[in-house]
């Protein structure tokens, strides 16, 4: 947890605004009749808080992280005009995926996305916030009047010789409205050999595309990386000799080439009605960004089985629940039995950071076991982790799945691929408990 939760803004706002930027002790909070500091302790500054404040000073311990979150924090409310700004940029920078600003009784806290982890970086202003608000409404093409319903808009935000489309949405929350922005990052680079496929997964995958017809299914739980690798497969098999629709909630990644719809609820387009209308206009290749109601899984498993080919995601945690789960929603057995031709499961997993992590020797199921952790850095932001790979299962499903057959969609190719990256001291003991205590071999 960060300190910057710490700072009491409306102490800091009594500072000059020449002053703060060359100062190397920073006020904190008033506790009685002392003022807690962090920083650097040095007569000029000290004096001049003492004189300021008509308060004894003391010194708060900080560690090098939390500091530069206070200082960035005192900067962003007392000497910034728009605060989003600075913040997207830094997100941007730190390769975050998602910006939250989360409104409580008297400030907005500013938490970033990185790596699948929540970390806080600032603390803004209730003042602050309600402008920012505004201006991010307005470019957002939202309704500024709106503050009780939930709304969804986009803006772009150009940094470092780069356009970046930024979607956002407001929720109205007990001490007002929560805003997240979705940075979405061009950048990506699509390739089945970033999919970090063993051997055989990757042959699997190979036969799964190669397959004329059918429903490929991607399994996982949020943020496991399942639209990525719809992507990676979409850009790897478009041609020019194909029809390639897809319908996504919404668009996240443009790919040449293909035809890609958003969904607009609004208008009254969703999975089911869009999924229709493409089966009209002669389609061969179909992506449905995510199965989750009774009607797109009943017409995607029947584009399948009338000699489709469909991509697409469903919640489940392995393989052998997407069976389960397509039952539920009303599609008969034996049709998802002969429409299912590959199906997918992953996670992304947390990966050390390689310039912070050391050797050490564990007690692992009774023998000793040299494994790697870390403590966290500059470069890693603190965080220990430098990023995450992901882990798959793939099942290619070449005949009438039998009973037997069923029951061997466990997640175990996942279970193996974890163990070795925590031998060859890529993922902590700690990630790899927490995986295997998520998991469940069914
Ligand atoms: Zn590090």
């Amino acid at each position: 947890m960060s300190k910057v939760n710490l700072l009491d803004l409306d102490i800091i706002s009594k500072l000059p605004k020449n002053k703060i930027k060359d100062m190397k002790l920073y006020p904190v909070f008033i506790d009685k009749d002392t003022l807690a500091c962090v920083g650097s302790l040095n007569s000029e500054d000290l004096s001049y808080l003492k004189f300021l404040y008509n308060k004894e000073i003391i010194l708060k311990e900080c560690c090098f992280s939390d500091l530069n979150k206070i200082r960035d924090s005192i900067l962003l409310n007392e000497t910034v005009e728009k605060i989003e700004e600075i913040i997207i940029e830094k997100a941007i920078n730190l390769q975050s995926s998602d910006i939250h600003f989360e409104p409580f009784q008297d400030s907005i806290k500013v938490r970033f996305r990185i790596n699948g982890d929540l970390i806080t970086f600032f603390k803004i202003r209730k003042d602050k916030y309600k402008e920012m608000l505004s201006r991010i409404k307005i470019t957002g093409n939202m309704d500024m009047t709106e503050k009780r319903l939930p709304q969804d808009g986009k803006l772009k935000f150009d940094f470092n010789n780069k356009t970046y489309s930024i979607r956002v949405s407001t929720l109205p929350l007990v001490y007002g409205e929560k805003i997240v922005l979705r940075v979405l990052y061009k950048n990506h680079n699509y390739t089945i050999e970033g999919l970090n496929l063993e051997d055989s997964q990757r042959d699997n995958l190979t036969k799964i595309i190669n397959s004329k017809r059918g429903i490929v299914l991607i399994n996982g739980p949020t943020g496991s990386g399942k639209s990525s690798t719809l992507y990676t497969i979409l850009e790897s098999i478009k041609d020019t000799n194909t029809n390639i629709t897809t319908i996504e909630d919404p668009v996240e990644v443009i790919i040449e080439n293909i035809n890609q719809i958003s969904l607009d609820r609004k208008a009254g387009l969703d999975f089911s009605n869009g999924l229709r209308s493409i089966l009209r206009q002669d389609p061969d290749i179909l992506m449905v960004g995510e199965i989750r109601d009774e009607e797109t899984a009943k017409i995607a498993v029947r584009a399948a089985i009338t000699g489709h080919k469909v991509y697409t995601t469903i919640h489940t945690k392995s393989s052998k629940e997407v069976y389960y789960r397509l039952e539920e929603m009303g599609v008969e057995k034996y049709l998802i039995k002969d429409a299912i031709i590959g199906l997918v499961s992953q996670r992304l997993i947390k990966v050390l950071c390689n310039n912070c992590k050391v050797k050490e020797k564990v007690l692992f199921q009774n023998q000793e076991l040299e494994v790697c952790n870390s403590k966290g850095c500059l470069k890693c932001n603190f965080t220990g982790s430098s990023g995450r790979k992901l882990i798959s299962a793939v099942h290619y499903i070449d005949y009438f799945m039998t009973e037997e057959k069923l029951n061997n969609l466990s997640n175990k190719q996942m279970l193996e691929m974890v163990l070795s990256l925590l031998k060859k001291g890529e993922i902590s003991l700690d990630v790899y408990e927490d995986f295997i205590k998520g998991e469940y071999i069914i």
